[in-house]
């Protein structure tokens, strides 16, 4: 029997829950008399991480991972739910309680540079960012700024370049030190190491996971590409259209996954291994619109298993017999498509 459980359970570790999160974007009317319309871009969402550890988000671009980081990190103001860091709900603090907190949750995205000043040093970069969080005074900030090179990997002449004088796994070695410039407990990495060769993806992760061990951080890691989370999740949550369908330690995920989406993704991971006996899912068709997600099941439309009960019932998150007691999916089927496979 499945059984239900709070899908943001808490323990004495928690650093971050996510309580009911909806993220809205109302859609522009063509015409006067139109209904309003909404991206539901997150809808519904709850979930809860663990200090010192990494909870990846997956999933097809437009199904909500990077708007869930975005809503974290207050860059969107969420339509709905709860935030919850240290007892503060970060969705309803006021502008200036935020900019207290900010330093405490930092970001890493794709290009870390691509909304920087290409005429400012990287000293003054860093210098910036631990000014406007009063970090340490102007001496104090000058030894960081070299210990910071240190730690992500580059000389310290480093200091002295501009944006531009970098490739693009030492860009990704400065967002991390501007990252950690302020003594951050939680870092999100949007699409951290997507741009980079397989080659220096490794590095990258190589040094977040040093640096997560060294400084105890916790990671929220969004990406599309399921053989890096593999690399760095200790917990791993599937989106899709808004919604959570997974949501699993990394293990029990990669080697039992339940969620026949999950399944499709995991599938279509390139594998060497000759005598591989995965069986693949294939699923066809683009992401439906998220304004109008389809009824029921959001998957249904793609879903290889569908029935008329996924088409009118949504199914809910929950503890499946065939996972362990902190493994979830969203799906009726679940138990049976796993005995099957
Ligand atoms: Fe597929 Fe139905 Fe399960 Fe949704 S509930 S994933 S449509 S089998």
């Amino acid at each position: 029997m499945d059984k239900v459980v709070d899908k943001a359970q808490v323990t004495d570790t928690t650093v971050l829950q996510v309580k009911g999160l909806k993220q809205y974007f109302p859609v522009k009317k063509e015409k006067i008399r139109q209904e309003k319309q909404y991206v539901k871009a997150v809808d519904d969402i709850s979930f809860a991480i663990e200090k010192g550890t990494t909870l990846s988000i997956v999933g097809e671009s437009g199904c909500g991972k990077s708007t869930t980081g975005r809503a974290i990190l207050r860059l969107e103001e969420p339509t709905d739910g709860e935030i919850l860091y240290k007892d503060t709900d970060l969705a309803k603090i006021s502008k200036r309680q935020l900019k207290k907190v900010r330093g405490e949750i930092q970001v890493i995205f794709q290009d870390p540079f691509a909304s920087l000043n290409p005429r400012r040093t990287i000293r003054k970069m860093l210098n910036e960012a631990m000014e406007i969080q009063q970090v340490g005074d102007r001496q104090n900030r000058e030894a960081r700024m070299l210990e910071l090179m240190s730690l992500v990997g580059l000389p310290p002449d480093s200091l002295e370049r501009l944006p531009h004088e970098f490739s693009g796994g030492q860009r990704q070695r400065i967002g991390i030190a501007r990252a950690l410039s302020v003594n951050p407990e939680v870092i999100i990495c949007d699409e951290a190491v997507s741009a980079l060769d397989v080659s220096i993806q490794a590095q990258i992760i190589n040094l977040l996971k040093k640096l997560q061990k060294q400084f105890n951080l916790t990671y929220v890691f969004i990406s599309h590409d399921l053989s890096v989370v593999r690399h760095i999740s200790d917990r791993v949550m599937v989106m899709y259209l808004g919604k959570i369908v997974e949501i699993a330690d990394k293990k029990d995920l990669f080697d039992k996954p339940l969620h026949p989406y999950t399944k499709a993704l995991l599938s279509a991971i390139p594998t060497t291994d000759l005598d591989s006996q995965r069986k693949e899912i294939e699923i066809s068709g683009d992401v439906p619109s998220p304004i109008n997600p389809p009824s029921g099941c959001r998957f249904h439309t793609r879903c290889p298993f569908a029935t008329e009960k996924c088409r009118q019932e949504e199914p809910s998150l929950q503890v499946k017999m065939n996972g362990s007691d902190n493994h979830l999916a969203a799906c009726h089927y679940a138990d049976e498509i796993f005995a099957n496979s």
